[in-house]
């Protein structure tokens, strides 16, 4: 099969640009691209046909299929030959019933997508295979590519570096000092990346990375690059696959540079469009108080204004000036959407009293959960909607957070869930008495 995929003008102006073209933007208008695929050549197969595909090659071994990304390959860059496909696994993350804390909150059906349980801990994973590997074919097909470079709150840069030097391709990045985990700091490090960490923020740091690609020969790596939207957009899929191609009722997911939400609609428009599923899901972007241009906007029928982005805890998501926010508007409208935002004592809160029913989540899945328990307060998420919350990062990235909640230093959020741990002697005696004490306390909280 011929299948085909270009970039496109998501303004509509006439033109398509090849894949293994380095632009980013439309030289007509200068709005984003996107990839747009032959609908006509995929729809000879039929819905059945591709499903009985996507399940026959799902957590399979047939290289590179087994990968959940590639394993759709047709759907997301079918260009891409074979032997220039740079993965790691991708996708294939559990989507996980969340049965005490939907209990606690009145809901049969929450479901945590962890897209954190990826290769380098973040859901960035899904879309920098993509990338690297259409890079890796420019290279093999004689063009020039100095290095590949991005700018990032942390995740981003974790994951190019670590694609990046798996197809031994020079890479470069850019993060704003002091304002990532020291997780996301020592990973891109490890894996040999430039590491540039910039006396600015995230929007900074955008404006430098888009400079260089523009004058210097560095291949932009952020999600402005809409081939890392096309392995995002999996997850959409994914999910439903999961549900054996049942389409849920509401997806919460966390927004920065809101390319991630633009994706997962991007996924829902395709399985509609091939006949695959017939219903749409409800879409929620949930945000940082401290960084809430989206959330701004949906309060002021989508007029959209930049903001400058503070300080919060969600780090990743600290981002004022969204890349993708046309798109993203664009998905929220025809995806029922709503968008929230949750204070920092909020996130905290929603996050480690989640964690008390057995999770360990990243600041960033707190923003969500926050969300989400605002929506079911006011019945716009009812006891029997299946709903599922998007996990973009993995927990253990964010030990920074977790230790200062947990040890209640974090200024300004009340920590009334923080457990410390209890220094004793050795001592048998001593740990008898101390596992009484709990035990008392427990009880007396009954
Ligand atoms: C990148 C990132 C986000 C935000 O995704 P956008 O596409 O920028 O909206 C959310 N959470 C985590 C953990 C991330 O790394
Ligand atoms: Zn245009």
């Amino acid at each position: 099969m011929n299948y085909r995929a270009v970039f496109k003008c998501i303004a509509g102006c006439e033109g398509e640009y090849d894949l293994e073209q380095a632009i980013y933007r439309c030289p007509k208008c200068g709005d984003l691209l996107e990839v747009a695929h032959d609908l006509a050549a995929l729809k000879q197969h039929s819905a059945d046909e591709w499903k009985k595909t996507f399940d026959g090659r799902y957590k399979r071994t047939e290289w590179p299929f087994g990968s959940a990304v590639w394993g759709k390959k047709e759907w997301v860059v079918p260009g891409v030959r074979d032997e220039n496909i740079v993965s790691m696994d991708e996708g294939g993350t559990n989507l996980m019933w969340a049965e005490r804390f939907g209990r606690e909150l009145g809901m049969d059906e929450l479901w945590i997508k962890m897209c954190g349980q990826s290769h380098t801990g973040s859901f960035k994973d899904l879309g920098m295979t993509v990338l690297v590997s259409v890079v890796r074919q420019m290279i093999a097909d004689g063009k020039s590519v100095r290095a590949v470079a991005c700018a990032s709150t942390g995740d981003t840069s974790a994951s190019l570096a670590a694609y990046g030097a798996a197809a031994d391709i020079p890479t470069i990045v850019i993060l704003p000092r002091g304002k990532v985990s020291t997780a996301q700091l020592v990973q891109p490090l490890a894996n040999g990346a430039l590491v540039l960490s910039l006396d600015t923020d995230f929007d900074g740091c955008m404006a430098i990375v888009q400079r260089l690609s523009a004058e210097e020969g560095v291949y932009l790596a952020n999600s402005m690059n809409s081939l890392r939207l096309e392995g995002q957009k999996t997850v959409g899929i994914e999910i439903v696959q999961q549900f054996d191609w049942s389409v849920p009722d509401v997806i919460i997911i966390p927004g920065g540079n809101l390319g991630n939400v633009s994706a997962l609609g991007a996924g829902f428009d395709m399985m509609e469009a091939l006949g695959l599923i017939s219903k749409r899901p409800r879409l929620v972007v949930a945000q940082a108080a401290a960084a809430n241009p989206l959330y701004l906007a949906f309060k002021n029928k989508w007029e959209f204004q930049p903001v400058t982005a503070k300080p919060t805890l969600a780090s990743a998501i600290q981002i004022g000036n969204p890349v993708s926010v046309k798109k993203a508007i664009r998905t929220l409208q025809k995806y029922n959407g709503i968008v929230e935002q949750a204070t920092e004592a909020e996130l905290a809160d929603a996050s480690a009293r989640a964690d008390l029913t057995g999770m360990f989540n990243c600041p960033h899945t707190g923003v969500a959960l926050a969300a989400l328990l605002k929506l079911r307060e006011r019945g716009q998420i009812g006891p029997r909607d299946r709903v599922v919350v998007v996990s973009t990062a993995n927990g253990l990235k964010f030990t920074d957070f977790k230790v200062a909640y947990h040890s209640s230093t974090l200024s300004g959020v009340p920590t009334t869930r923080a457990n410390k741990p209890v220094d004793l002697p050795n001592d048998y005696d001593a740990v008898r008495r101390a596992i009484d004490t709990a035990e008392e306390r427990i009880h007396a909280a009954q």
